[in-house]
């Protein structure tokens, strides 16, 4: 089983066996080293072989959800299918894979996926009673939908972090509230968005730092003179209990590539929370 990505400094294709995937390696064309990324990093990235890695699985499921994908079922997957079967030219990866049932894994055979369900929505349409038997006491259920084609160049979203049902709050103010390693492939932005809640009031600020692996900034000197790493930040003012949401923004440079972190700090004076968040870099 080899895994196939492009290398994460200069964008070469490259490829090592699925079992080194975590270890680093050397790029054939650039000689930089790096680790390759994991398939939760890049989606694109992809099995040669017969069969997925669990791993790739956890992803897509994470992506797409436990429920088969065909519109109108519901049950839960029990398999992976290829949105673009090999055949065809599809790829084991990511971005390739949809969780669906048995039945409908089994009806869909060696077709194109987005084809076959449009052929399935289609039927349904044509199944659908017509308009002079009488069913005006009946009420209008709409004819499944097929899926929107998803265009062939996807623009980058790579989750980095995400919570939902907590209660972030700043201990200390250079001790950050979130840490995660991102690998930085097309990220050019990294995006916090979250939702908060103040008991009392005050003013506070959230913070995005980030740095390219290795080049920690020091968070204790942020919001001093001394600081010189990359950040943006949100103000939030209350005056009484409050919630709301947010979202923070931080343009990262051209260079490095490779592996960098984003960190979130809370700061201020009064009880701030975080109750959900997700942070994500995009293109
Ligand atoms: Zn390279
Ligand atoms: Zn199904």
């Amino acid at each position: 089983m080899t895994w196939h990505y492009n290398c994460p400094e200069c964008g070469s294709p490259m490829s090592v066996d699925w079992t080194r995937h975590k270890e680093e390696t050397v790029c054939r064309k650039c000689r930089r080293r790096h680790y390759p990324p994991t398939p939760d990093e890049d989606h694109c990235a992809y099995i040669s072989g017969q069969k997925w890695p669990p791993e790739m699985e956890q992803v897509v499921i994470s992506r797409r959800g436990t429920i088969c994908v065909v519109p109108g079922c519901f049950a839960t997957y029990d398999t992976l299918i290829l949105r673009k079967p090999i055949s065809l030219g599809g790829r084991i990866s990511v971005d390739n894979l949809l969780p669906a049932c048995f039945r409908h894994s089994r009806e869909r055979g060696e077709r194109d996926y987005d084809e076959w369900a449009r052929e399935l929505a289609e039927q349904s349409a044509t199944s659908m009673p017509k308009e002079s038997e009488d069913v005006s006491s009946l009420p209008k259920l709409p004819p499944w939908s097929a899926p929107e084609p998803t265009p062939e160049v996807v623009s980058c979203v790579q989750t980095i972090a995400s919570g939902c049902h907590l209660n972030l709050r700043s201990v200390q103010p250079d001790k950050p509230v979130v840490v995660a390693p991102f690998l930085r492939g097309p990220v050019r932005r990294v995006v916090f968005d979250f939702e908060w809640e103040v008991l009392g009031g005050g003013d506070f600020e959230v913070a995005l730092v980030a740095w390219p692996r290795g080049e920690e900034p020091g968070l204790e000197k942020y919001g001093s003179e001394d600081w010189d790493g990359l950040a943006a930040k949100k103000e939030i003012q209350v005056e009484r209990d409050a919630r709301g949401d947010g979202c923070v923004v931080l343009e990262l440079p051209v260079s490095p590539a490779g592996r960098w972190k984003a960190a979130v700090l809370l700061r201020g004076s009064g009880d701030f929370r975080i109750k959900e968040f997700v942070l994500a870099g995009i293109d």
